[in-house]
C-alpha cells in the first residue's frame, strides 16, 4: 500500500492489494486513453452524491458506447467496501472503466468477447489548507485545446494535463480554459464568476464537464435566494469580474484572487463566494456528518 491508495483496490470483480493489481499492456485505457472515470468525495465514511456520480459515469459510458460492466447497485457495493477497508474518515474514491485489452492493437472497438477493465480505489481526501482558502489562489488563462466532447468524463486528459502543468510552472493553482473568447471551465474544475452581486455560471454544453459540485451550487443559490444566471461568460467579463471561483468535488469552492497576474476584484476572496462556501459546508455537514 502507498500512503495515497488504500488496500485493497477493486479490479475486475476482485478486491486485492494494489501491488498485486495488474493490467495488460494492451489495455485500451493505456494504448488509446479509451475509458472513463469518476471521483467521489467521502465525508465521515459517507460518499457524497454517489447517485449523481454513478449517473454521470453511466452517461459518459453511453457517450463512448461502452456498456457499464457493473449495475448501479454493484458499484455502490464496491464503493462501500473500499470505504470500509480504507484507514481514513474522509476519502476520495476513484472509479475507472476502459474498453479492455484485445490481443492486438486496433483503433476500432475490440470484439464483444473482450471485457471492459474496471478499477476502483480509495485515497485520502486532500482538502485545501485554511490559510490557502482564506487568501484564494492564482490562476492563468489558456486556450482550450481539448476535443469537442468535454461533457464526457473520459480518461484522455492530455490537454487538461498540459494546461494544469503550465499553471503549476507559472506558480498557479489552475488554468482557465478559453474557447472562442468564452470561459468554459478550469483544467480540472468548473468556474463561476460574480459581477455586481450576481453569480454567473457557464451553461452545460458539450464544451464543459457537468460538475456535481456545480449542480450543488446552483441548488444552494436557488435555496438561499442568491441571484444566479446561467449563460456564456466572455473573456472580457471574466477579467472584469468582482469574484471568480473554481469548484470541484475535492476543491469544493475556492476563490481565484489573481488571474494572469492581475487582481480579481479586490484581490481577496469576495463576500458572495464566502457565503456560498458556508452554505456548502452547512449542506455537507447536515447531509453527511449526522453526529
Ligand atoms: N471540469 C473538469 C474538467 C473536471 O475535471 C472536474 C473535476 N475533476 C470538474 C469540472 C468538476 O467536477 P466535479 O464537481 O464533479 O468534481
Amino acid at each position: 500500500m502507498t500512503p495515497f491508495v488504500a488496500d485493497p483496490v477493486y479490479l475486475n470483480g476482485q478486491f486485492l492489494p494494489l501491488a498485486e493489481a495488474g493490467i495488460s499492456p494492451l489495455d485500451r485505457g493505456f494504448l488509446y486513453g479509451d475509458g472513463v472515470y469518476e471521483v467521489i468525495p467521502v465525508y465521515s465514511r459517507q460518499p457524497f452524491r454517489i447517485e449523481e456520480h454513478l449517473r454521470r459515469l453511466e452517461a459518459t459510458l453511453a457517450g463512448i458506447r461502452l456498456a457499464n460492466p457493473l449495475s448501479l447497485g454493484d458499484w455502490k457495493a464496491v464503493v462501500e467496501k473500499l470505504i470500509a477497508a480504507a484507514p481514513w474518515e474522509d476519502q476520495s474514491i476513484y472509479l475507472q472503466v476502459t474498453r479492455g485489452a484485445d490481443d492486438k492493437r486496433d483503433h476500432a472497438f475490440p470484439p464483444a468477447s473482450v471485457t471492459p477493465t474496471s478499477l476502483a480505489f480509495a485515497s485520502p481526501l486532500v482538502t485545501t489548507p485554511a490559510d490557502v482558502r482564506a487568501r484564494g489562489v492564482a490562476a492563468i488563462t489558456v486556450a482550450d485545446q481539448r476535443w469537442a466532447r468535454c461533457d464526457l468524463k473520459v480518461i484522455s486528459l492530455l490537454a487538461n494535463v498540459l494546461a494544469r502543468q503550465q499553471a503549476v510552472e507559472e506558480g498557479c493553482a489552475e488554468a482557465l480554459l478559453i474557447r472562442d473568447s468564452f470561459l468554459k471551465e478550469g483544467a480540472a474544475s468548473n468556474i463561476f464568476v460574480v459581477k455586481d452581486g450576481v453569480v454567473l455560471a457557464p451553461p452545460k454544453t458539450q464544451q464543459m464537464l457537468p460538475g456535481i459540485t456545480y449542480d450543488v451550487i446552483l441548488e444552494l443559490a436557488e435555496q438561499h435566494g442568491q441571484a444566479l444566471v446561467v449563460r456564456e461568460i466572455s473573456e472580457g467579463e471574466l477579467r472584469a469580474a468582482d469574484e471568480v471561483w473554481m469548484t470541484s468535488s475535492t476543491k469544493e469552492i475556492l476563490a481565484i484572487t489573481t488571474l494572469d497576474g492581475a487582481l480579481v476584484g479586490t484581490g481577496q476572496p469576495g463576500p458572495v463566494g464566502e457565503r456560498m462556501w458556508q452554505w456548502y459546508q452547512d449542506f455537507k455537514n447536515t447531509v453527511m456528518r449526522k453526529g
